[in-house]
């Protein structure tokens, strides 16, 4: 039409569409459900706007979501009457993708793993899921309280048209244009089992035409409106009468993913405080997991049933980030704003809370003796960022140590899979210390030679090689009851494992050696704190050691790369 604009994609949006098209063709369904949980945080987010603003209702408060099919033209259309966007927003939104490091994600997929559902799901699939059924996508959407509507138009291809239109209904509706082949969603019976299956808990009503007798057809009778989900939120039912499906189902619509999840938590807690969460842990980190601009907490906040806000980060501690789900409070007041939510108590007392239950959560999984596949592929995926707990929360300091995983000099085995609990089972007699070793690769720690007298007395050492293992080991300083220590570091104590026998040998050694270490003391001068004879070597002649209270090597060169 006459104002129709015409604008490029973003390069990612172009290569993800691509991408996503070709290999999720064999789960081409999801789009159903990717287009409803838009329309349903659409809704949400007016809820809650329109908590401030009234007029952002029009006068129509009855919030729906519904879908009409039309066979002759071939096409689906799913509208809401949410929050709508502006003309800026829906070039933001849908001409761009938000998520940082999505070119390095892309750039990163091997020509196979481009094929691979899964990881193009592990991204989120969302809107653009829309073209693997669709040849042409058109987006009708007017935000609440603005006069003019826009139309978005694309086929996919590279480019969108943009136009401004008359709309009289708040909201937005996205209809597509069904490629050939796909005329089984116009069937009614193929959309409603997909909306019974995926969005049966969305928390809004989702209504679809009546299905008319053939008598009433022929009389030319038009059909009316049914709900066709159940329409109430999931949390808010009792655990009796939800199936794994369906908190399968509700999860994948609620926390963008697309594969089920790993586990998760359900519970309501009564008393003084009262309040739901249902929280997830995925069987997957998501690709910005360590992205320090990628998005951060996966927790949706609710009070009394209304959405509140996505990504309160004061829901979940940093180290729990990975955990997605919702947490719905009676108590809190319906208008509480970020700001509130920095100094509450209450908050505080749910968060503690939950985190209490994500760690019972995963304190289970280890404990499954009938699964541990499941807690293996919890610790290869979050073993990392559940280990930053250890400094961040110290109130459960140990109750975290006692999940982590680690390799170490007795465990040959590819995944980490050695507790702190076995590590002390296992020490070798007199040994009243957990030892450590922390290097950029396996490899480094495993051949140091600050190893090999730990090698000969049949000690085991941790080998830790996560960048955050040398933070993490200065603020543990101790499990139950037994100090850490690192092989590299200061004097070499190793207690009662040592005999008297070996003691005596070592003081005579020092004592005939002093002239020597006098020399290489001189001759290496400045550089150098202190030069001692040591019986850490077996093979190797020399070795460095940081001071007791110094940086580790490890830890100088890490700073250094970081410019400090
Ligand atoms: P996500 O839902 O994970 O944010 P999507 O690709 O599904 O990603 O959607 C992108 C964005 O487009 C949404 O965040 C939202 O801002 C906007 N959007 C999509 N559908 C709608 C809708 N029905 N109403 C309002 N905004 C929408
Ligand atoms: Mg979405």
């Amino acid at each position: 039409s006459a104002n129709a604009e015409k604008h490029g994609f973003q390069a990612e949006v172009k290569q993800l569409l691509q991408l996503m098209i070709h290999s999720m063709y064999s789960n081409k369904e999801v789009f159903a459900r990717e287009l409803i949980s838009n329309a349903s945080d659409a809704l949400d987010t007016l809820r809650f706007e329109g908590l401030k603003d009234d007029s952002l209702f029009e006068g129509d408060s009855e919030l729906q979501i519904w879908i009409e099919q039309d066979k002759d033209n071939r096409t689906v259309t799913i509208g809401d009457n949410g929050v709508g966007m502006t003309r800026d927003q829906v070039m933001e939104r849908i001409g761009t993708i938000a998520k940082s490091g999505t070119r390095a994600f892309l750039d990163s997929l091997s020509g196979d793993e481009k094929k691979d559902a899964k990881l193009i799901g592990q991204f989120g699939v969302g809107f653009y899921s829309a073209f693997i059924v669709a040849d042409q996508v058109v987006v009708d959407t007017r935000r609440g309280g603005e006069s003019t509507g826009v139309r978005w138009i694309s086929d996919g291809g590279g480019e969108y048209t943009l136009e401004e239109i008359d709309k009289p209904q708040r909201g937005t509706t996205v209809t597509l244009h069904l490629r050939e082949g796909e005329e089984e969603f116009t069937e009614p019976h193929r959309l409603r089992h997909l909306v019974k299956t995926y969005s049966d808990h969305i928390a809004f009503p989702i209504k679809m035409r009546e299905q008319l007798s053939e008598e009433d057809e022929n009389e030319g009778k038009e059909a009316g409106w049914e709900q066709v989900n159940r329409g109430a939120p999931l949390w808010a039912e009792p655990k009796s009468k939800l199936s794994d499906e369906d908190y399968a189902e509700f999860y994948k619509h609620t926390c963008n993913d697309f594969e089920d999840p790993l586990t998760w938590t359900h519970n309501k807690v009564e008393g003084s405080q009262e309040y739901t969460n249902l929280l997830y842990i995925p069987k997957r980190a998501p690709f910005d997991l360590f992205d320090p601009n990628g998005k951060q907490h996966g927790v949706k906040l609710y009070v009394q049933r209304v959405f509140i806000m996505d990504d309160a980060e004061k829901l979940m501690p940093r180290y729990l980030r990975f955990v997605k789900g919702v947490i719905d409070s009676n108590d809190l007041p319906l208008n509480v704003s970020r700001e509130l939510l920095q100094n509450n108590r209450l908050l505080d007392k749910i968060r503690s809370g939950s985190v209490k239950k994500v760690l019972g959560l995963i304190e289970s999984m280890a404990k499954d003796e009938d699964d541990p596949e499941k807690f293996k592929t919890f610790s290869n995926e979050f073993g990392t960022v559940l280990k930053e707990g250890v400094v961040e929360d110290y109130e459960n300091q140990t109750r975290i140590a006692k999940l982590l995983r680690f390799k170490t000099t007795q465990d040959e085995s590819a995944d980490p899979g050695v507790s702190l609990d076995t590590y002390i089972e296992r020490m070798a007699e007199g040994q009243d210390k957990i030892y450590y070793i922390t290097a950029d690769t396996l490899a480094e720690a495993k051949h140091s030679p600050h190893l090999e007298i730990f090698k000969k007395k049949n000690i085991e050492v941790l080998l830790l090689t996560d960048r955050v293992d040398e933070w993490v080991m200065a603020h543990m300083t101790e499990y139950e009851g037994k100090e850490f220590s690192s092989v590299a570091k200061g004097a070499l104590d190793l207690g009662e494992a040592e005999t008297e026998e070996e003691k005596e040998q070592q003081k005579k050694l020092e004592e005939e050696s002093s002239n020597l270490v006098e020399r290489i003391k001189e001759a290496l001068g400045e550089r150098v704190n202190e030069v001692r004879v040591t019986h850490r070597l077996t093979d190797s002649p020399a070795c460095l050691v940081a001071d007791e209270h110094g940086m580790s090597a490890h830890l100088e060169r890490i700073l250094k790369e970081a410019g400090q």
